[in-house]
């Protein structure tokens, strides 16, 4: 059959335009199965309909005219644009992704040499440039899965490659996000899993920085994760509560301002330890972060995000305190400074936050008497959140009464004091312990120094 010519289109292949347009799915699905409809058929701008169902959002039509082999790739748009570079237009996320996964290509340009990240960028749809430039494709993972020249086991165990490729793919590079993948996934629980996950994350970052157009911000965030699992096989081996014990450490304040040191110090090394020093990406990372004193702004994070993701972020959305996701729409109830995705992550940080909320409450309150309309706005937390915090607030009140009443040291209150299993930052062995974390964890930063 001849390759589909713009603007020659049949009845049947004008109606399903229109059809794309309203959404019926089903509609679509009966044209496509009658096969009254060449899938790939251009109208007279040279649009698929794969490309206007991107352009619309339509993302079951998407689905259902790529099960129906429609080319993600083609490329007869008369301004070069592809169905990816629409979807990036269109600002879905999901629909962005499912072109990646078909095989988008994402160095196409369209006439005016705009790639599909550029042009999502220039139109402000910047999480669509984040879920584009952070693909990695499953198949350049799998390769790994396959015994290599005289290999006689494979880099990667077949198993490890799902979850260590949604790892890749993820675009919050919290390092506690990251842990909290790695323990979602009992199989990477194991100190020879990580091994051999961080072990491939280095060759494709080698891979990333010696290919021929060289691509530092995948190398980098390839290096990034590999430290990251590296961490987590450290704690796996040393500890007893294991990756727990590495998101205290990597959430834990410290006693000043809450600052998470421990945290930023890690970010800093693992940048540091970077192994092709002469990369531009490099120097500028570096060039950025050195002269900031540590708890300032910008925090090693947020200047290894913006670079790896493309993100200007930190603007127009929360980010949860813990996990670093977006959009969290939940707050600390008490100072209303902080705010969550989950009751979980609340949880998870109510061990170090809880002592810098009083003094946010006071800021909070401050606050009130200068600019009453502020507090408005922030009245929107869950009932559930505002539960726990009440709860939690309520169980450090108990314990410094105690503690005053047996002439305690206050510096017991780091610990959370509670023996009820609820206490959600409980911690059983008590002060000793949390502060037993962190100075190993100040050890081993001295032991990589050095
Ligand atoms: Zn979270
Ligand atoms: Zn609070």
């Amino acid at each position: 059959m001849a390759a589909p010519q713009k603007g020659d289109l049949s009845a049947s292949e004008r109606k399903i335009l229109q059809i794309i347009a309203a959404g019926d799915v089903q509609e679509a699905a009966q044209l496509l199965d009658n096969n009254e409809v060449r899938v790939n058929c251009l109208d007279e701008y040279g649009m698929t309909p794969l490309m206007h169902a991107a352009y619309k959002g339509k993302a079951d039509m998407c689905r259902l005219l790529l099960q129906h082999g429609a080319d993600v790739n083609c490329n007869q748009h008369e301004y070069g644009y592809t169905a990816l570079m629409f979807a990036g237009l269109s600002g879905k996320t999901d629909i962005t992704s499912m072109m990646l996964d078909a095989g988008a290509e994402t160095d196409l340009v369209n006439s005016v040499g705009r790639t599909a990240a550029q042009m999502a960028a220039f139109v402000g749809q910047h999480d669509c440039v984040t879920v584009i430039n952070n693909f990695f494709s499953r198949a350049r993972l799998e390769y790994y899965t396959r015994p290599q020249g005289l290999e006689r086991e494979p880099k990667l165990p077949p198993r490890l490659a799902g979850p260590l490729h949604k790892i890749i793919m993820t675009t919050n590079l919290n390092p506690v996000k990251i842990v909290m993948l790695v323990k979602e996934n009992p199989v990477l629980v194991d100190a020879a899993a990580l091994e051999k996950c961080y072990q491939v994350m280095d060759l494709l970052c080698e891979q990333c920085v010696k290919q021929q157009d060289m691509n530092e911000v995948l190398a980098m965030k390839m290096h990034y994760i590999s430290c990251v699992l590296q961490k987590c096989l450290a704690f796996l081996q040393k500890r007893d509560d294991k990756l727990d014990a590495l998101v205290k450490s990597l959430l834990k304040g410290r006693d000043s301002d809450g600052f998470p040191q421990y945290q930023e110090k890690f970010i800093r090394d693992c940048i540091r330890k970077f192994p092709y020093c002469e990369a531009t990406l490099l120097q500028q990372l570096v060039r950025s972060i050195a002269p900031v004193e540590i708890g300032n702004d910008p925090t090693a994070f947020s200047v290894l995000a913006q670079a790896l993701t493309g993100q200007m972020a930190f603007v127009d959305a929360d980010y949860c305190a813990t996990c670093g996701d977006k959009g969290a729409d939940k707050r600390c109830s008490l100072c209303k400074a902080v705010t969550y995705c989950s009751l979980t992550c609340q949880k998870l940080h109510w061990f170090t936050h809880k002592r810098m909320c009083r003094s946010l409450q006071e800021q909070d309150a401050d606050l009130e008497k200068d600019t009453p309309r502020l507090k408005e706005l922030k009245d929107d937390e869950s009932d559930l959140v505002m539960e726990t915090a009440n709860f939690l607030q309520e169980l450090c009140l108990r314990a410094e009464e105690k503690v005053a009443a047996a002439g305690g040291c206050p510096a017991e209150l780091l610990a959370c004091p509670s023996t009820s299993a609820e206490g959600p930052s409980c911690n059983q062995d008590g002060g000793r312990n949390n502060r037993g974390v962190l100075n190993d964890a100040d050890d081993d930063d001295v032991e990589r120094h050095g």
